[in-house]
Order: structure tokens, then C-alpha cells, then sequence
């Protein structure tokens, strides 16, 4: 605030809260600076002659801002982060003094036993390190008064092998670019240094009175509702969605906001979504590997801070049954960084205004096309959780079919291109199909599909299926891979075809032609929630993988595992302990799922229920013996009754389903499977029986809050 109490700019204090290059440069001696800048740029690792130089530096920073400890802050595969604080207070001779060195920037030793590692535990070492990231600028985070520094770090395991969610990110990103550079040389463009993947991830999310939410066992120990009748009104007015912000979120999101730009994290907008009591916020898109350490930093911070407002955050996929549950959009595109100042920048997915800016952009989209195509399964399975099941496996957006929507004008220029009605020259064929319309599909994509789980959107791709809570590293990571093969796949057919074809825009339309023809089953334009999609999916032979367990098993196929292992993104080991990992926390999630509601069911329901039985009864045998002939309770009771008697049958069959998939703990895939059949329609019915009971229940009696009270307070 000024003295005219005007509150600062956002411009003046974004990002104080970061190390970043642009502070680097007023700290580093020049040459260190230079040779930082040049890791930076070219996608590389810090060499360690200038670490200690970089280590002083942000030592002095973190102090003279009043940071007191530090600590490496990675991404183990729990979808969340991890950390440990170690003070800067040091002793030299007896005496305290502030000490942080080059080793302790670039490397710390957490027991990687504790982590998920998919059985990798067993064969390898359980030590692991963490090792400083410098793609990411190092920030101080500011918790209860307390300032800590910040190092993103990855995570892994002591011969290198991946442990976390960031490694084969930046593998996958270092092998996209060198791709994609192969084939924009064979383009004619020259010095392109890095090809780097964009992204911005628009968040969504719940906010509800945290008093409800530590009421309710399943939103504590699951995240989401095991129980609850769908009330009268849920979002079918359609008065949420751009609706006003009511003034006590506001209030949370500003907050929230504020803390996020001191960090550097470009939210730029914020508003309602669908369902009563969900919101969404969006960044200014960044570098893919920095986005994905602000998306984290976006949903811890909006957990933190909901929480000083009373209030809490829910970034499960589906809190609440019957509304619309929360995704997480992430779009996604590739740019040029380069000497080239006509190059630097530029956005490979953004249509051009030449024929020729045409032609590399339409080779761009049949990269992606051919990827997704091939690759569809893989990419259902970057977004395969338990939570996540709830929206792609049910008849809500997106659904479990990976297709890929391009817009009407897109569409007619690929089919074209693809029937084959070749003239003479590239240029020309360009001209034909209108290919000064091109720009024009930015601005022209407002009719877009929403139902669509990966859509071109203008100048960018958007993977609407991914779920809202998930670290959004993974997903990326297959959906690198999957285009970085198909780039190098379409540079070598592309180098072959230019012995024949002289010209390097009429060789590239040879080389595309096939390709839009055999990916064509994958692009869908029309409602991917309608019945005949399903079935025209699977008359195109598109994969319909609608459970998880199924979804996650085609990380363990031959496609997938080569496509992995031949670009090096993971290993063989690595890749099947991801399975692994997933494989278990789906089961462990559908476990904790089921323990929580027969819990709610023994201790909450059954006992409200036998309550308020009771006081029918009760209110009948007073009523009888006042001589009082008609008595409307008993009918009541016995209703009631009848509904009991339900609930306990289906509750001994939760008993038994528990019990069996707690057996088979050695056999994940089956255990797995038998969760998300048995397992999950045992819950179905038992929560049928439970939401009856509670619409039979006196309001002042039922000891859970409802979805009314939960979803309408402000
Ligand atoms: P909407 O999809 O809601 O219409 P926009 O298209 O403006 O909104 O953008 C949605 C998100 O896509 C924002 O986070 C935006 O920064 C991001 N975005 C825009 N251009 C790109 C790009 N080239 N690469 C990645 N993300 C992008
Ligand atoms: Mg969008």
C-alpha cells in the first residue's frame, strides 16, 4: 500500500520472491553469469566450477531476505511435492555463522526408501539424491512467518535412475527439441538452438466451508463424497458458470493470487466454473518444466491459503456426484528459441502467413496427429487415477475415447491434403485450399468443442482430459515422447522423399498426404459424449479404455515400452515401476475408499438411521397407548426399516469386498481389477441405500452436512 492506501502493483512485486536470471545477472560475476545463461538456453546441466559462484549468490539473497533454512523441493511420484528443511546455521570454530555451499545447492540425500519407487526398491539401492534443476528459478516461500529457500530439485535414485516426476520430464523435453531441431534444419531453418514445449494449465477447483469439510470423513480421508443425496437444485439453473465471484472467495482467490505472484507465477485469470462452488484459475502460459513447478505451487498454495479463509480448497476429480466434477486443461504447444531473431519465439502451432510458415505448421500438426493417433492408449494412460475414473469413465467431459478435434477450417485443409487431389506444386496446393484463411483460425476458433478430450484451440493443443489434482508432468511427458517420435519418423521419411522431390515444401506435402490419411479415425468433430461416438470410436478401432486399471496397462505394452526406451526418456525398469506405482495407488486409494465408507456407514449412518427409528417408534407406542387410532409412524418405521435391512445387506457385501482385495495384495493387476468392477458398484449400491436413508431421516438427525449445505453456503 501507498499513503493513499492504493495497494502496490502487481508488476512491482511480482516474482520478488524469486532467485531468477534476471536477479542472477545483477548478482554473478559476468562470466559465471554467462555460462549459467548458457545451460539455461541450451537445455543444459550447470557445470560445477560455476556452482559455487551461483551458490554464494543466492545464499546472500535468501539471508538478506530472512530466509533462516533451505531446502530441496522435488516431485516424488505421490503427486505432490516433498521437502526438508536444513538451516543455514552452520558452526566454524564454535562459532554460529550462515553457511550454504555449492554441494548443498546442487545435491541432498533424502532416504528414497520412504518414496513411492514401484518395487524398484527391491532391486536397487533405497538411497537416492536430489539434485538442483536450474531450469527453474529457486524461490523463498513464506509460511507462518517463516521464510525458507526453495531449490526445485529432481529426484533420483544413486545410478541415476528416475524417482520422481521431473526426470523423464526434462529427458522428454531435451529429446523433443532435438527432433523437432533435425527437422526444422531439413526445413532450411538454421540456428534453432532449442525446440521448447509451452504450457498453460488452466486449474479447477472447489472451494467449501472448511467447518463442512472436517465434518465429513470422506472429503478427509478420500478427497471426494462417498455418500450424499443429490439435491433439488445442483447446477442445472446454469447461473455459476461466469457467474459473480461471491465477495468470501474472492477474498481466498485474491490471497491467493498474491502469493502466487510473489512467486512468480503468472495467474492471469479467475473465475466461476459449472458446479455450485467451483472455480477455476488460469496462468499466462510458460516453459513446459517451469509450468509444471507452477502448477504445483498453484495448488499448494490454494489448499494453504483457502484454509485462513475458513475455507477449504478440493482439487479432487470428482468431490460431489451429480455436478460436474473439476479437470485440469492443459494447452500446450511448441516454440523456437534461437539466434534467429525471426525464429526466437516463434510458435511452431500457430498458422503461418506465408505458404510456406503453412507447410512447417502443417507438418507440426501431423506430428501431433500421428502421435496421438498411435499413441492414443498411452495417453489415456498418463491420465488413469482413481479419481479421474469418476469423469473420463462416466458420461462426463472428456470421455475415455482419445480423439482429437481441429475445427472446421483445419479440417477441410487435411482432408483435402489427404484425398490426394495433388497440383503441381506445394505452393500452389496451398494457395487452393486457402491458406491465407490460416491466421484467421486463432481468432475463429470460438466455436469450440468443449466435449473434446484434445483439441487444437487456435495456435495450441488442449489435453482437456487430464484431472484436476494430478501433477500434470506425466502426462506431458508421453504426450513429448509420442510427438518427438513421430517428428523424427516424419524427418526421416521427409529426408528419403527429398531425393525424389527437389523442393523442400512439395516433398513435405508427399510426406504429410499419408499421414493425415491414416490418422483421420482419430480426429473427431462432432459430441464425444454421445452414445453413437462410442460406437463409431469403435468401428475406427479407437481404444475405449473406460477403467483405470485397464487404462494404466498400456504402460506395460510393447509400443509403449519402445517408444520410451528407444528415445531414453525411461528405462525399462523405470517404465514398469510407474506401472507399478500407479498400478498400487489406485488400489490404495479405492482402499481407502471403501474403509471410509463402511466406517461412515457403522458410525454415522446405521446409527442415525436406528435413532430415528427409534423415536418412530416410540412416538407410535405413546400415540397407541393415548388411544390415538391413527398412527402414520408405523408406516414410517417400517419404510425405514426396510431401507435398514438394505443398507446392512449391501454393507456385509462392502465387509466382503474389503476383505477379499485386502488378500490380494501380491497380485496387483487382479486385486486392481477387482476394485474398479466389485469393488466400485459394491460402493454404488452401498451408497444408494445410504442416500435413501438420509431422505427418509428427520434434517436435525442426519449427522453428516449435505450437499445443500456444502455447495450453497455463500
Ligand atoms: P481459453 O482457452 O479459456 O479461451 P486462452 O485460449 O486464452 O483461453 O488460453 C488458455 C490457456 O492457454 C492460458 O493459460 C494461456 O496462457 C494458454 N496458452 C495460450 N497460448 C499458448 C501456447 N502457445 N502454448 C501453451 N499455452 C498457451
Ligand atoms: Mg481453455
Amino acid at each position: 500500500m501507498n499513503e493513499k492506501g492504493i495497494p502496490q502493483r502487481t508488476s512491482e512485486y511480482f516474482g520478488i520472491n524469486t532467485f531468477g536470471v534476471r536477479q542472477m545477472r545483477d548478482k554473478l560475476p559476468r562470466e559465471t553469469y554467462a555460462k549459467l545463461l548458457d545451460a539455461l538456453r541450451h537445455g543444459k546441466k550447470l557445470d560445477v566450477d560455476i556452482a559455487p559462484r551461483v551458490a554464494q549468490a543466492i545464499k546472500e539473497w535468501a539471508l538478506a531476505n530472512g530466509a533462516t533454512h533451505f531446502t530441496h523441493w522435488f516431485q516424488p511420484q505421490t503427486g505432490l511435492t516433498a521437502e526438508k528443511h536444513d538451516a543455514f546455521l552452520s558452526f566454524d570454530d564454535g562459532q554460529p555463522m550462515e553457511a550454504f555451499g555449492a554441494s548443498q545447492l546442487i545435491q541432498s540425500e533424502p532416504d528414497a526408501s520412504s518414496f513411492p519407487s514401484g518395487g524398484l526398491r527391491a532391486t536397487w539401492e533405497a538411497r537416492g539424491y536430489t539434485a538442483w534443476n536450474p531450469a527453474s528459478p529457486v524461490f523463498i516461500s513464506e509460511m507462518g512467518g517463516v521464510k525458507t529457500l526453495y531449490v526445485p530439485s529432481v529426484f533420483v535414485g544413486y545410478n541415476g535412475e528416475a524417482l520422481d516426476e521431473m526426470t523423464p520430464l526434462l529427458r522428454s523435453s531435451d529429446v523433443l527439441s532435438a527432433k523437432a531441431i533435425e527437422l526444422l534444419e531439413v526445413l532450411g531453418d538454421k540456428g534453432v538452438y532449442r525446440v521448447y514445449t509451452t504450457m498453460g494449465p488452466e486449474q479447477e477447483y472447489f472451494l467449501i466451508d472448511r467447518s463442512h469439510f472436517a465434518l465429513r470423513p470422506d472429503l478427509v480421508m478420500a478427497g471426494r463424497t462417498l455418500i450424499g443425496a443429490p439435491p433439488p437444485r445442483g447446477q442445472q439453473l446454469e447461473d455459476h458458470y461466469f457467474g459473480g465471484i461471491p465477495e468470501r472467495i474472492q477474498a481466498c482467490i485474491a490471497d491467493v493470487e498474491h502469493e502466487l505472484y510473489k512467486l512468480g507465477v503468472p495467474i492471469i485469470t479467475r473465475h466461476n466454473e459449472v458446479a455450485p462452488s467451483q472455480f477455476e484459475m488460469a496462468p499466462r502460459f510458460e516453459e513446459t518444466d517451469v509450468a509444471v513447478d507452477h502448477n504445483q505451487l498453484v495448488m499448494a498454495t490454494l489448499r494453504r491459503v483457502a484454509l485462513r479463509h475458513g475455507l477449504q480448497a478440493l482439487l479432487h476429480e470428482k468431490p460431489f456426484a451429480g455436478i460436474n466434477g473439476s479437470g485440469k486443461h492443459c494447452n500446450w504447444s511448441m516454440s523456437i528459441a534461437a539466434d534467429n531473431p525471426d525464429l526466437d519465439g516463434y510458435n511452431l502451432l500457430r498458422p503461418g502467413k506465408t505458404p510456406h510458415q503453412n507447410i512447417r505448421f502443417l507438418v507440426m500438426l501431423a506430428a501431433v496427429l500421428k502421435g496421438v493417433h498411435k499413441h492414443a492408449g498411452l495417453l489415456r494412460a498418463a491420465i488413469g487415477t482413481s479419481g479421474n475414473e469418476h469423469r473420463l469413465g462416466a458420461n462426463e467431459a472428456p470421455p475415455a475415447i482419445i480423439s482429437v478435434f481441429m475445427g472446421n477450417t483445419l479440417t477441410k485443409v487435411i482432408d483435402a491434403i489427404a484425398a490426394g487431389k495433388v497440383t503441381s506444386s506445394a505452393e500452389q496446393e496451398m494457395i487452393k485450399l486457402g491458406v491465407a484463411r490460416l491466421p484467421e483460425i486463432e481468432k475463429d476458433n470460438t466455436d469450440r468443442n468443449r466435449t473434446s478430450p484434445f483439441a487444437f484451440t487456435g495456435n495450441k493443443f488442449e489435453f482437456r482430459a487430464v484431472g484436476s489434482s494430478q501433477s500434470i508432468a506425466f502426462p506431458i511427458v508421453l504426450l513429448n515422447a509420442a510427438v518427438a517420435e513421430a517428428i523424427a519418423e516424419i524427418t526421416a521419411a521427409l529426408k528419403a522423399e527429398l531425393k525424389k522431390t527437389k523442393k523442400v515444401d512439395d516433398a513435405v506435402l508427399k510426406v504429410v498426404r499419408p499421414i493425415f490419411k491414416e490418422t483421420a479415425p482419430v480426429r473427431f468433430e462432432g459430441n464425444n459424449y454421445s452414445g453413437e461416438w462410442v460406437k463409431e470410436a469403435e468401428k475406427r478401432g479407437l481404444l475405449n479404455l473406460r477403467r483405470t486399471p485397464e487404462a494404466l496397462a498400456q504402460l506395460a505394452t510393447r509400443q509403449s515400452t519402445k517408444l520410451l526406451t528407444s528415445l531414453e526418456i525411461l528405462s525399462d525398469v523405470e517404465l514398469e515401476s510407474r506401472y507399478h506405482v500407479r498400478l498400487e495407488r489406485y488400489i490404495k486409494d479405492m482402499l481407502i475408499e471403501l474403509n471410509t465408507l463402511r466406517e461412515m456407514v457403522d458410525t454415522f449412518v446405521l446409527p442415525a438411521a436406528f435413532a430415528y427409528s427409534g423415536a418412530l417408534a416410540n412416538a407410535a407406542s405413546q400415540a397407541k397407548a393415548a388411544g390415538i387410532k391413527v398412527i402414520p409412524q408405523i408406516e414410517a418405521a417400517n419404510a425405514l426399516g426396510t431401507l435398514i435391512a438394505n443398507l446392512q445387506k449391501q454393507r456385509a457385501a462392502l465387509g466382503k469386498a474389503i476383505e477379499k482385495a485386502e488378500g490380494m495384495h501380491d497380485d496387483l493387476a487382479t486385486c486392481a481389477t477387482f476394485l474398479t468392477s466389485t469393488g466400485a458398484d459394491t460402493m454404488g449400491e452401498v451408497r444408494k441405500c445410504c442416500d435413501a436413508i438420509e431422505l427418509s431421516v428427520a434434517d436435525d438427525q442426519w449427522p453428516l452436512p449435505k450437499y445443500r449445505e456444502m455447495l450453497f453456503p455463500v
